[in-house]
């Protein structure tokens, strides 16, 4: 395989798509030289079939808004990858929300399913739908609409979403209202992230940001240090970063910023459980501003127009949107003296900042590793579900530590290298590329 000649094919065929060609050329860049080793591979043409979506769903959501108003948005679901397991992965309303974002986040999560050692193909979907200032009403006929054109093409061994930015439990429940009364049967593992009281799992919701602190928890022991008393600075202040948030407290961080799209807020003196759950507040708020944060305590400031990354800390954790921490954004954390960096948002950070985390030798994670605990935790929802039984938090809590766990490791094994720095990002792609290509291999050419 040549990383240039498939790249070039991919942007002939593929124009614009910057989101896609990005988080592709990264995986291949990672792989080349175990992909070199495997003539098999290369023969079977894996790259070629697992760079391209199965297929793409496209449609048109139709809903009327508050003030009697017909509106119309664009409806997708990519279903990537099923060598391993029915399809699997979140919905995105934003509305920058395109098929390059869509396509770029369906290949990730083809190798961060792979990595979570449970049976999991890769899909995304979404719409270009803005939550931004919509009232419950709205979100909900907005969310019937959308699984009336989705219903059919999904089941619980099918594909299986579940949210993603702009979609959480409230969402869920909506869709999944309007799929069992369209589908005339309750599948309660359709979709995950559901409500705990009609089939979801304990510890789903918290389980992104919870996981993304175990594997940052096994980076820094691999590394001899602690996070005990470091200063941590989170993006975003959703569901993600509140998970984050929440367990960096109890671990003994001090989460010292979370931002929005208006600005910065500086924490000095941590978080505590009225501000952790303020976070929920604002999130539930549909108004995507962090300021109101620093309006309800007093030790916090808010910094207009700045990111989290101009906040001095030891730990950045990137929880928000894809490419939201830039070369920039790393020379000013790095002179800043921060030592980790790991991206819980998807792709959170551009390949210009990696490059720079990784040269300085800090120690740096990807999303596909680090924030595998979410989807991770979404299958052990549809284990649940199949075997019709609920787990208590302790014992999904335990599975998701060992999940983290085990992912670390592969990082360790496929990405150390002859110096002994550890190449989380190499070692998260080759060990999820492995397993989709070995399986893609067995079943033939299909
Ligand atoms: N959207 C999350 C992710 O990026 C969760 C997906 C899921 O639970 O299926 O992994």
């Amino acid at each position: 395989m040549k990383v240039q000649t498939i790249m070039a094919e991919l942007e002939r065929k593929h124009p614009g798509e910057n989101e896609y060609l990005q988080a592709v050329q990264e995986v291949l860049e990672s792989i080349e030289e175990v992909y070199n080793l495997h003539p098999e591979f290369e023969k079977a043409k894996i790259i070629e079939r697992m760079v391209e979506p199965d297929r793409i769903f496209t449609f048109r959501v139709t809903w009327v808004d508050d003030r009697g108003e017909i509106q119309t948005n664009l409806g997708y679901r990519i279903q990537f990858n099923s060598a391993i397991g029915p399809y699997k992965g979140g919905i995105r309303f934003h509305k920058a929300v395109n098929p390059s974002m869509l396509k770029f986040l369906g290949f990730e999560q083809t190798f961060k399913n792979a990595l979570t050692t449970l049976p999991m193909g890769g899909a995304k979907g979404g719409s270009d739908f803005d939550p931004v200032g919509k009232s419950d009403a709205e979100i909900m006929r907005f969310c019937q609409a959308f699984m009336w054109e989705l219903w059919n093409n999904i089941g619980p061994d099918t594909d299986v979403p579940a949210g993603d930015v702009g979609v959480g439990g409230r969402e869920i429940g909506y869709m999944y209202g309007m799929y069992k009364k369209l589908a005339r049967e309750y599948n309660t593992g359709v979709l995950t992230g559901k409500g705990m009281t009609w089939g979801g799992s304990l510890i789903r919701p918290e389980a992104t940001g919870f996981g993304a602190l175990y594997f940052v928890e096994h980076m820094l022991a691999k590394a001899g240090k602690s996070i005990q008393g470091a200063t941590v600075a989170i993006s975003g202040f959703g569901n993600v970063a509140w998970g984050a948030a929440t367990k960096a407290t109890e671990l003994g961080a001090k989460v010292i910023a979370i931002s929005g799209p208006d600005g910065v807020v500086y924490n000095p003196e941590g978080m505590n459980q009225q501000k952790l759950d303020y976070m929920l507040v604002l999130r539930a708020s549909n108004q995507n501003v962090v300021a109101p944060f620093a309006e309800k305590f007093p030790d916090a400031t808010f910094i207009p127009g700045k990111k989290a990354w101009s906040i001095k800390c030891d730990i950045a954790l990137p929880c928000a949107f894809q490419n939201e921490l830039n070369g920039d954004d790393a020379a000013e954390l790095l002179a800043n003296g921060t030592w980790c960096a790991a991206e819980v948002s998807n792709m959170g950070c551009t390949p210009e900042a990696i490059a720079a985390f990784q040269s300085a030798g800090i120690l740096f994670a990807p999303g596909k590793a680090v924030n595998a605990g979410g989807v991770a935790t979404s299958g052990l929802e549809m284990t649940q579900n199949a075997m019709h039984i609920s787990w208590s938090a302790a014992e999904v809590d335990q599975k998701l530590h060992y999940i983290m766990e085990s992912i670390h490791a592969a990082c360790v094994k496929y990405g150390t290298q002859e110096d002994g720095y550890i190449n989380y990002v190499k070692g998260a792609n080759i060990a999820g590329f492995m397993k989709v290509a070995q399986a893609m291999l067995e079943q033939g050419i299909v």
